[in-house]
């Protein structure tokens, strides 16, 4: 069998603030494949953040291990870990996060700038990255002249512009109405279709995690249940806004493994 992209065992995270300690992972035990689409659900305070920093690598847990690609995460040195997050892993965040003096394009070039490539090939992977989310034409648009759901597009074509193997999401869509949620879902499906992207998003919308291929549920730190997706819903990914329901009957068993 093929080594999982992600495997935690016995993950755990305990905060310490002073007299009060907090456990925000407990015990997670979980892997996931190359190509899965998952979605982590969970009300506030449950976890999901933190596991997604964990998995992202910007935070380490205080119990349990870690692979990713098979290699043991806390074997890494900080400078092993810069570049697992810039070569490895997409990220995409609630609030876009993008700096508001750039441009599209400026914002889309930056995860190259801070790996060295040149300029001319910057600009070409850049526009290309802006083309496959759809919203070349504002290149040269600040954040602030595009809407939200633009501003995440711009964000998710700055996320795969390295080639990423895993994008992790945390409420990708928790700024967005529902037309824009559901053309970034869209995206995210193409992505995961087409490149075999492997996806990790964070949300507390059923309806949005019926994009997913799989949902995990946590509560109180704790992974509660696992399971397939049945009912998948299916978006175009063009951007109009013409998510629907896949038409397979739940009866075929959904998605293997
Ligand atoms: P979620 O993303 O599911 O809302 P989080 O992972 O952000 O949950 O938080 C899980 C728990 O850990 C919460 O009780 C939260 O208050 C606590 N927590 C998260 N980050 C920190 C931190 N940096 N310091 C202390 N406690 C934290
Ligand atoms: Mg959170």
């Amino acid at each position: 069998m093929a080594v999982p992209v992600i495997e935690v065992v016995g993950l755990g995270k305990t905060y310490r603030l002073g007299e009060v300690t907090v456990e925000a992972l407990r015990d997670v035990t979980l892997s996931i494949g190359q190509g899965e689409f998952v979605a982590v659900m969970g009300s506030s305070g449950s976890g999901k953040s933190t596991l997604m920093n964990i998995l992202g690598c910007l935070d380490r847990p205080t119990a349990g291990i870690y692979r990713l690609d098979g290699k043991d995460v806390a074997e890494m040195d900080k400078d092993a870990l810069a570049l697992v997050r810039s070569r490895k892993i997409g990220f995409v965040f609630q609030m876009y996060n993008l700096l508001p003096r750039m441009s599209a394009i400026e914002n889309v070039e930056l995860p190259m700038v801070y790996d060295a490539v040149p300029g001319a090939d910057r600009r070409r992977r850049g526009r290309e990255a802006l083309g496959s989310v759809g919203i070349l034409d504002r290149e040269h648009h600040n954040p602030s002249q595009l809407s939200g759901g633009q501003q995440q597009r711009v964000a998710i074509a700055r996320s795969i512009v390295n080639s990423p193997s895993l994008l992790l999401a945390d409420e990708p869509t928790g700024n967005l109405d529902t037309a824009a949620s559901d053309d970034i879902m869209g995206i995210f499906q193409r992505l995961n279709d087409e490149r075999g992207i492997t996806l990790v998003l964070v949300t507390h919308e059923p309806d949005i995690a019926q994009f997913a291929k799989r949902i995990l549920r946590f509560r109180d730190g704790r992974l509660v249940s696992d399971e397939a997706v049945r009912d998948r819903r299916r978006a175009d990914g063009d951007g109009h806004g013409t998510a629907g329901k896949e038409g397979t009957p739940a009866e075929d068993g959904g998605e293997a493994g």
